[in-house]
């Protein structure tokens, strides 16, 4: 009887378990849905974007393309600034958070507050950390965790095509909307 009890018990665990975890299943999958469905401030079609941006700027933009390393004029360049959405013109990095990764991409240890948002990607078949504008939703590049540990620790590895550099005291340009 003690036995048969017991056996119940285990049943109705595993079925609790199970319960929770078809649950967070469920919960997971409408999270990844609300994330396909957000609505970014400033919104294109595939055609409205290709007409406003150079071929290379769509590729890395809106196709998370990446561009060649060593090729961007902003990879070194550390004037003053702000560094804009090369796609929407909203403000992403300030160029004071940049430093030298050697990796030929410009790179940051963090973006401005609440201008980017993290994706996950899995492009070349392992999660990635991918870095979109939060006002268009555009590719900007990827987060590494082997930033300067002396700030933050993340290195924000972003192309220089998908940005725009607007030097300190200029004002900065209008949302493209
Ligand atoms: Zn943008």
């Amino acid at each position: 009887m003690m036995i048969r009890f017991i056996g119940i018990s285990l049943i109705a665990l595993l079925f609790v378990s199970c319960g929770n975890t078809s649950k967070e299943l469920a919960m997971n999958s409408s999270d990844e849905e609300m994330q396909q469905e957000k609505k970014y401030e400033v919104t294109k079609t595939a055609e409205e974007w290709k007409k406003l941006l150079t071929s290379q700027e769509y590729n890395v933009l809106r196709e998370a393309g990446t561009e060649r390393p060593h090729t961007s004029p902003l990879n070194k360049q550390y004037a003053p600034g702000t560094l804009v959405c090369a796609a929407c013109y909203a403000p992403v990095y300030e160029n004071e958070h940049k430093f030298d990764s050697g990796t030929g991409w410009p790179s940051y240890d963090r973006a401005i507050e609440g201008q980017v948002e993290r994706d996950v990607d899995y492009k070349i078949g392992y999660a990635r950390t991918e870095l979109k504008c939060n006002t268009c939703g555009s590719h900007l590049g990827h987060e590494f965790n082997d930033g300067p540990k002396k700030t933050t620790g993340k290195r924000h590895c972003i192309n220089g095509v998908a940005l725009n550099f607007v030097s300190k005291g200029e004002e900065l340009p209008a949302l493209r909307k």
